[in-house]
């Protein structure tokens, strides 16, 4: 792949373009790019991300979907919208049933005791009082997937799996998950009384990995369903290989506990000239109850809100609305994405480009796209522009934009991304180890140039980003 790290402005002139699909060439009025540049010199220079997500992280903590700490963030984040000058300031509650992990507690009781570090994952079930147990050990969750109806009844199913392999894209997350989402749907099935998972990871420590499970027609788990770290899960293998028969004894409070209010915090610079336009981005500001969420999704708070206030410091505003969402209660099922395209949806086609960051706050090193073919040569443009960050054009048919962004993409938003290098991402994701001194203070800014100047670009150029003829069902 050619790479281009230490260009200077000059490489505007050279026409370099990383997608194949560039048919034209598009340059950048010079003023416009040189404020887009004067923007990423602020931002790396600029230590407001950091201050927002250690604001976030010491002053609320963690933040599970739903829970009290949510709203105190939401309350936080509007705060902060006033205080950095936004010209809206909104919160827009939904609501969503609540569920917490309450009290755990897993041993290893045989072949000899061993406390064992676990952590209950979204939606399971409790227990009534300790449920101990042979454990049936499955490879991986295929092997779970064929066993008979009935035949675990009183036993404790255990799906091993493989440790993530570390990469730079985060690769092997969707198969590794399947045993989180959907284990306890064939465990339940053969009848099992709890079932224990390997966490999924990349990491060998012994912090457990959490996370939500798949619902079943809108059913959950009625058993406890844990997962345990790496070095545990190992610890499980080598016994089950050596031919010894393992016994857990495990509690679990986890449960459901009625709807409660969430909401998302929707924060606008008002465009000049267009101001129904949006280009829209943000992270989720709900993280799991183990950490404080610094890495997610913290830091795409963070990132996003100091992108777009560097961008209100300019004389005027660009010419498109630039809106920063907080998305709430992600974590359990993309929940205020999906109340945000409800609420938005009579302005749904109005919304002209939407990217969101929760990858981590490591460098970015890649932008990606999904724009009509018309707008690429701008999005290559605007990769030539960000270059000297190193970061390089990537694909220009990559759908997304992020989690949060789906719903929205779904009704035909256009999406662009700026990955993040998420090679130790998955050693700390929804672990007690996302915590604030994962985040190099010189990466977040780097994050927050490169939004900064492709932002404002997509707010300010006259490029039509959407799809020119609507698709089929979308309006307007
Ligand atoms: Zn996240």
């Amino acid at each position: 792949m050619k790479q281009l790290v230490c260009v200077s402005a000059l490489t505007l002139a050279l026409g370099w373009g990383g997608a194949a699909t560039a048919v034209q060439s598009y340059e950048i009025p010079e003023e416009t790019a040189q404020t887009a540049r004067e923007l990423m010199e602020t931002a790396l220079d600029s230590d407001l991300a950091y201050e927002i997500v250690e604001s976030l992280t010491t002053e609320i903590g963690p933040r599970l979907a739903g829970s009290e700490a949510e709203a105190r963030a939401r309350a936080w984040g509007a705060k902060l919208g006033e205080e950095l000058g936004f010209d809206v300031v909104e919160i827009e509650e939904f609501t969503m049933p609540f569920w917490d992990r309450g009290r755990m507690e897993i041993t290893m009781t045989a072949p000899y005791d061993q406390a064992l570090y676990g952590t209950a994952l979204g939606g399971s079930g409790r227990s009534d009082g300790d449920i101990a147990s042979q454990i049936v050990y499955f490879r991986d969750i295929h092997a779970l997937t064929l066993v008979e109806d009935g035949a675990l009844e009183g036993k404790i199913a255990f799906v091993d799996g493989e440790i993530m392999v570390a990469s730079q894209v985060g690769a092997g997350y969707g198969a590794a998950n399947q045993r989180r989402r959907i284990g306890w749907q064939h465990a339940e099935r053969g009848g099992a009384s709890a079932l224990v998972v390997r966490s999924v990871g990349s990491d060998s420590r012994r912090f457990p990995h959490t996370g939500m499970m798949s619902s079943r027609d809108g059913d959950w788990a009625d058993i406890p369903v844990i997962a345990i770290s790496n070095p545990d899960a190992d610890h499980l293998r080598r016994l089950h290989n050596l031919g010894e028969s393992i016994e857990l004894t495990l509690s679990s409070g986890a449960g459901w506990h009625g709807d409660v209010t969430s909401g998302n915090v929707v924060l606008d610079i008002v465009g000049r000239e267009s101001p129904e336009e949006i280009v829209l981005i943000g992270g989720h500001l709900d993280s799991w109850d183990l950490g404080t969420g610094a890495l997610d999704d913290g830091a795409g708070v963070a990132i996003t809100v100091a992108a777009a206030q560097l961008i209100s410091e300019l004389p005027q505003r660009p010419r498109r609305t630039i809106r920063v969402v907080m998305f709430g209660a992600e974590e359990v099922g993309l929940l205020g994405a999906r109340a945000y395209a409800g609420e938005h949806q009579d302005e749904i086609a109005n919304h002209v480009l939407a990217t969101e960051s929760d990858f981590g706050a490591r460098t970015v090193w890649q932008l990606v796209s999904n724009v009509n073919d018309d707008a690429n040569p701008a999005v290559d443009a605007i990769g030539r522009l960000i270059a000297p960050l190193g970061i390089v054009r990537g694909g220009s048919d990559v759908p997304g934009g992020g989690p949060d962004i789906i719903p929205l993409a779904y009704s035909g938003v256009p999406t662009v991304r700026l990955n993040q290098n998420g090679l130790d991402y998955f050693d700390f994701h929804h672990t007690p180890d996302d915590t604030l001194d994962k985040i190099d203070p010189a990466e977040l800014s780097q994050n927050v140039a490169a939004y900064a100047a492709l932002v404002y670009l997509a707010a300010e150029l006259d490029v039509e980003f959407r799809t020119t003829q609507s698709p089929e069902g979308a309006s307007e």
